[in-house]
Formats: C-alpha cells, sequence, structure tokens
C-alpha cells in the first residue's frame, strides 16, 4: 500500500511538473516565432513552413474505394484493391490525408510527444476534407481509446485532440466513451501484421452504458497513424459487435504503398 501511495505521489508530481513546463512553454509561444514542425525553423503561425509544407503527399484519387490506399494507375471509379477483396476489414471504409513519411511523422511526434497541440485544429481540417463524404453520412466521431495507465503517463490522448478538431471543423459530434480500451497493448511499432493483429484482439470494448450512443448509428473511428490497420480494424469489429449501423475510419497518416486493382 505504502509503494503504490509513493508511486502515485511521484507520477503527481511528474504530471504536476508535465503541467506546469506546458504553461511555461505556452507562454513562452507568446514571445518567441512558433518552430516548423517537421524542420524547426521559424513560421509564421502554426505549422509547417512553406519547404516542409511543399512536400507533405496528401492522398487523392485514384484510391481503392474500400481502403482508401492509392492506386498506382487509374482503373475507373468504384474499382476496389485486391487486398480490399481477399481481405475484407471490419470498417466500410477509410480515407487518410496524407501519407505517412518523414514529414507527417514528423506532425504525428509533435503533436504525441512534443505538447505541439496547436496543430491539432490544422491537422483535423485536413483529415475533415479527407474524409467530407464519411463525415457528410455520419452520426458520431469515435477516437481510438488509450489504455488509462497510458493516458496517465501522456497525460493526453492524441486521437481524441484529432478528434475534437475533426468535430470543430465538421460538426459532427463526438461519442467520447463509445470505446474502452480494456486490454494494456504493448507496442504496435516493431511487430509483424500477424503479431499486431494478436496484440490487439479484444483489446476493445464497448461499455454497456455506451451500447445507446452505439446500437443503429454510423461511426467514423478516428487515429493519428493506420500502419497495418489491426488498430481500427479492433475498434471496428467492437462497435460493430455492439450493434452499429456502419463503422468508417478516418486517420491523418497513413502508410500506403500504392496497389494493384481488382481486375
Ligand atoms: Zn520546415
Amino acid at each position: 500500500m505504502g509503494d503504490l501511495a509513493a508511486t502515485v505521489s511521484a507520477t503527481r508530481r511528474k504530471r504536476a511538473a508535465g503541467a506546469l513546463r506546458a504553461v511555461l512553454r505556452a507562454g513562452l509561444d507568446l514571445a518567441l516565432p512558433r518552430l516548423c514542425a517537421a524542420c524547426r525553423e521559424p513560421v509564421e503561425g502554426p505549422g509547417l513552413c512553406p519547404t516542409c509544407w511543399s512536400k507533405l503527399a496528401f492522398i487523392r484519387r485514384p484510391y481503392c474505394e474500400r481502403l482508401g490506399i492509392p492506386f498506382v494507375y487509374d482503373p475507373g471509379p468504384g474499382i476496389l484493391s485486391m487486398q480490399a477483396i481477399a481481405d475484407p476489414p471490419a470498417y466500410r471504409r477509410a480515407r487518410a490525408a496524407v501519407r505517412f513519411d518523414e514529414i507527417s511523422r514528423a506532425l504525428v511526434h509533435a503533436l504525441k510527444y512534443g505538447d505541439r497541440l496547436d496543430l491539432a485544429p490544422m491537422m483535423g481540417r485536413w483529415i475533415g476534407q479527407a474524409g467530407g463524404e464519411l463525415l457528410a453520412g455520419a452520426d458520431a466521431l469515435v477516437p481510438v481509446p488509450l489504455h488509462w495507465r497510458r493516458l496517465w503517463a501522456r497525460r493526453f490522448n492524441q486521437s481524441a485532440m484529432l478528434t475534437s478538431a475533426v468535430s470543430a471543423a465538421s460538426g459532427v459530434p463526438v461519442a467520447s466513451g463509445a470505446l474502452k480500451r480494456v486490454k494494456a497493448t504493448a507496442q504496435q511499432v516493431g511487430l509483424s501484421r500477424a503479431e499486431r493483429a494478436a496484440n490487439v484482439q479484444g483489446a476493445f470494448r464497448v461499455p454497456e452504458a455506451s451500447k445507446p450512443t452505439v446500437i443503429g448509428r454510423r461511426l467514423v473511428v478516428i487515429d493519428d497513424v493506420l500502419t497495418s490497420g489491426a488498430t481500427v480494424e479492433g475498434c471496428a469489429r467492437a462497435l460493430m459487435r455492439a450493434g452499429a449501423a456502419n463503422v468508417d475510419v478516418l486517420v491523418f497518416a497513413r502508410v500506403a504503398d500504392a496497389v494493384q486493382t481488382s481486375i
């Protein structure tokens, strides 16, 4: 009990110090020029410098209508990738604002670990533009939840930050308690596709009290990065099992090696 109290009090101290640093940094932001989130050159306003901005790879059609992965050539409207046909996901459609590369990774890391919360509205607007069709038919947005232990250590959930920003840009409300992470999963980084799927197996659940916000509703799961898709697949499965009408997926960046068409 004594050990636990000591751990809790140390964590509280760390959180208080972190919060204080964030306040000081917010104060400094007023006095110092902002830095480009990727190359750290001073910039006007938030976000990226013009050079890094021009390198950002926005994802546009032609892409697989199901998975949202860009095609190497334009096969015509409505064509699915072989991947979507061979191994269809639990979600209906996925869209991403940009490819996951050096520049988008810098933005994601700055938001996640660098206290650059000022980036969220801009990233949220880009996600909203990429997912316009999905948002037009959506009842609510669902952020990918963090396990409470990781949330406690990191102080905030970057998916929830982006979800709030997408909600502000689109007017679609957030169903924040719709999903719960019931298993503290290992970091996905460095795991194979099969290991990632096993890692998130049974990790998400719709709490009994949240079922009314899920049953019969058209939901959009929001996350920062889509790599193998195992995390959003786990979320979509849990929501569909709980009675959602359908689930779409919207992310800021996705790993997107161009795919072949089904024909
Ligand atoms: Zn830059």
